[in-house]
């Protein structure tokens, strides 16, 4: 289920297992859409959704609560943790890693590198294209209003 039937927000390029975990490489593929401020009330409707996704930390200098931080971030950000969410939902522990990376530079404009904690990759696949999907119906929601 994508926006408007176009492409979904984020296409996965390449998946590799990296110690204690594995490394996604996604390319956003609405540039308008790389910030979450671009997505207003995101942050609200993933913590509606998924209302644990609070008791995540995160790196990040702000020191924004996880509400303020999701509500003006990457986007590749916010689905590194609603991916990391959902592997907790299937069983995996609460104690895994996340981490988004980017360097435009190198690896090309809109490419995000994330890190989740989990060595299963197909599991890691399907929790990453079903945070895409989630993103996207929680992003139409706002639009049919
Ligand atoms: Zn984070």
């Amino acid at each position: 289920m994508n926006r408007a039937g176009g492409a979904p927000l984020f296409i996965v390029e390449r998946m590799r297992t990296v110690p204690g975990g594995t490394e996604t490489v996604v390319r956003l593929t609405q540039p308008a859409l790389r910030r979450t401020s671009a997505l207003p009330g995101i942050a609200e409707r993933v913590l509606g959704r998924l209302p644990d996704i609070v008791r995540h930390r995160c790196e990040s200098p702000k020191g924004l609560g996880i509400a303020g931080e999701f509500a003006d971030t990457e986007s590749a950000h916010l689905l590194e943790h609603v991916a990391l969410e959902l592997l907790v939902r299937e069983g995996h522990p609460r104690t895994m890693a996340g981490r988004t990376t980017w360097d435009f530079g190198r690896d090309g404009h809109g490419v995000y590198r994330i890190f989740l904690g989990c060595e299963d990759v197909e599991a890691v696949r399907c929790a990453l294209e079903e945070a895409c999907v989630l993103i996207e119906q929680l992003t139409a929601e706002r639009t049919r209003c």
